[in-house]
């Protein structure tokens, strides 16, 4: 293979115009994802459109591309183009991507979410700007105050549809577009698809195009038998893990997945900054490099190979032990393709994935794919590192002991002499230790990594009516009957429930008489802060105040965030409650 170039990897092929092709060049993306291959080319022909996708998936792409063709750039004193998301951190992720993919189109970009000073916001809008990527609450706010008009957009995008949803925006929702114009262009994007998804987008949508991925299950016996493994840790903490991973697993040899060149790069220098000897391989290099990076792992000079997806196609490494998504691949087809490189001839293969929070729904979609389980392990702690290195010293010494190595009797002497004035047990000790710091095992590595503790996934369709265990918060309030850890949980004497491991209460002095309702707390708190309707538990709701309960480590965020906001025009005061078990 050649050096690649969008030209020739898929997403010229697809219709977008040089502008953004070059954007992509520049973020090293080589080829479009599934989603994005099937997203594109009927967004461009104007077409409504409804897809199922998780985080993961390459969904934001697939409708950003295709929007910033289509619209004016720049264009008039009004947007363009309405994309509205359950919280204020993918309000900013996404327009941070809608500004890298638009910055040779000149197109101008605005998040707008609760929380952030709205003068700011105003003088924004003010100046112009053409796709604005809002909260729902503050997109209703500014359309109140009369300061962001819709009547000249073209595409509206509804993105998270299902968490909108479930955190109780879908009034909101019906208000906005209410505003738009009749014959705009909607696009839906829905992790899951439950009726009220469907009803959303049949009263919306005109003849939407509908895009599932990983809806065709792989054929039984197309994804190899190796042992698959996910560790779910932050970004911020991926190089470590891997690392901390692959000192546990030891592989002989690995071929690590990034999906783009710069991230190939990055984390090939990082491995090597951390005493791997990683050689990185992606599309952008000539044909001799590649050969040399392939020697380089043939003859052992190398143990792990970095690569784009593209890079690592026609790649014959035959002693590969280990595979390891650095990200969760785009579709559960990559995945199966990417882990069908161990594990062959009846060798023994491991295929390691590590996710963010965020993606750990993709992983779900892949084990439904591939009828395949893959265990969430956790990180190996440091204690659990150090004593994988005593053990592999152990393992050392044991097959020096039983080569019947004669090379051994040299060093007779000295045990002989030391013994005159030690036990033989210390010396042995003093040997071992001495034998593990030379090879290189030591204890260098001692950062914790956080433990992630995953709630139960919600199933597609089964959340919207269940009955709230004791809540007043009305059907569909998902948040508030929903227990952090996945089980039923016990009762405090006083019948209130006892919160789950993690999370903390908090108590708002606002309740049923002013008119609270769960998802008045769940889009204040979600709305302003860099939680997910996700991250909240259990809500309920009295007559006179309301209990939340929130991760413990974001308490201090939270109670600063709603003391900041008002709720039903009120501030109410807002602590940790005092009577936590
Ligand atoms: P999303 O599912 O939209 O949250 O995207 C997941 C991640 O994949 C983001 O970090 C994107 O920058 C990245 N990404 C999206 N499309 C591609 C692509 N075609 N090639 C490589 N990376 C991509």
């Amino acid at each position: 293979m050649t050096a690649g170039t969008n030209e020739d990897t898929g997403f010229a092929e697809l219709g977008l115009r040089d502008e953004l092709l070059k954007a992509l060049t520049t973020l090293g993306y080589e080829e479009p994802t599934p989603i994005q291959r099937e997203a594109i080319p009927p967004m461009l022909a104007g077409r409504d459109l409804l897809g199922q996708a998780a985080t993961g998936t390459g969904k934001t792409a697939a409708f950003s591309l295709p929007l910033l063709q289509t619209i004016p750039s720049p264009g008039g004193d009004n947007p363009s183009a309405l994309i509205l998301v359950p919280t204020r951190e993918l309000a900013v992720q996404v327009s941070e991507a809608i500004h890298r993919y638009g910055k040779d189109l000149g197109t101008r970009v605005l998040p707008i979410y609760g929380g952030q000073p709205i003068g700011r916001q105003l003088r924004a809008l003010e100046n112009g700007v053409d796709v604005v990527v809002a909260t729902p609450g503050r997109a209703l706010d500014h359309i109140s105050r009369g300061t962001l008009h819709l009547h000249d957009l073209r595409v509206v995008v509804l993105d998270e549809a299902d968490e909108m949803l479930d955190m109780g925006f879908a009034e909101d929702i019906e208000a906005i577009l209410q505003e738009t114009p009749e014959d705009r262009q909607t696009v839906l994007f829905s992790a899951t698809m439950p009726p009220r998804i469907d009803g959303l987008a049949r009263s919306h949508l005109n003849d939407p195009v509908r895009i599932q991925i990983g809806r065709e299950p792989t054929a039984a016996g197309e994804a190899p038998l190796v042992r698959q493994v996910a560790y779910v840790v932050t970004r911020a903490h991926k190089p470590a893990a891997l690392g901390r991973v692959l000192d546990v697993e030891a592989p002989g040899a690995a071929l690590v997945f990034c999906r783009t060149r710069d991230e190939v790069d990055q984390l090939t220098e990082t491995l090597n900054g951390r005493g791997y000897r990683a050689e990185a391989l992606h599309g952008g290099m000539g044909q001799e490099q590649r050969d040399r990076v392939m020697a380089r792992l043939r003859n052992g000079t190398a143990d792990l190979l970095v690569a784009t997806d593209v890079a690592a196609r026609g790649l014959d490494v035959e002693h590969l032990t280990h595979v390891v998504n650095y990200d969760v691949p785009s579709a559960p087809e990559s995945y199966v393709h990417r882990i069908g490189r161990v594990g062959r001839a009846g060798r023994e293969g491991v295929a390691i994935t590590l996710a963010e929070p965020r993606e750990h729904r993709m992983l779900k979609t892949i084990e439904r794919v591939t009828k395949q389980r893959i265990s969430i392990e956790k990180v190996p702690t440091v204690a659990d590192l150090r004593a994988r290195r005593l053990e592999l010293t152990r393992a050392a010494l044991h097959e020096s002991l039983v080569a019947d190595d004669a090379s051994l009797s040299q060093f007779r002497v000295v045990v002989e002499t030391l013994s005159d004035e030690f036990d033989l047990m210390e010396i042995a000790i003093a040997a071992v230790k001495l034998a593990h710091e030379a090879a290189g095992i030591g204890d260098g590595d001692q950062e914790e990594i956080p433990e992630i503790t995953l709630r139960a996934p919600r199933e597609a369709g089964s959340y919207g009516d269940r009955p709230g265990s004791g809540d007043r918060s009305g059907p569909g309030r998902r948040v508030a009957v929903r227990d952090a850890d996945g089980r039923g949980r016990g009762r405090e004497a006083s019948g209130r429930r006892v919160p789950a491991g993690g999370m903390t209460r908090l108590f708002v002095g606002a309740g049923r008489a002013a008119g609270i309702r769960p998802q008045d707390l769940v889009g204040a708190i979600t709305g302003e802060s860099s939680l997910s309707g996700r991250d909240i538990g259990a809500i309920e709701i009295t007559d006179r105040f309301s209990l939340v309960e929130v991760p413990e480590g974001s308490v201090d965020e939270v109670i600063d965030t709603l003391r900041r906001t008002t709720l039903k025009g009120r501030r109410p005061v807002v602590r940790r409650e005092r009577f936590q078990p």
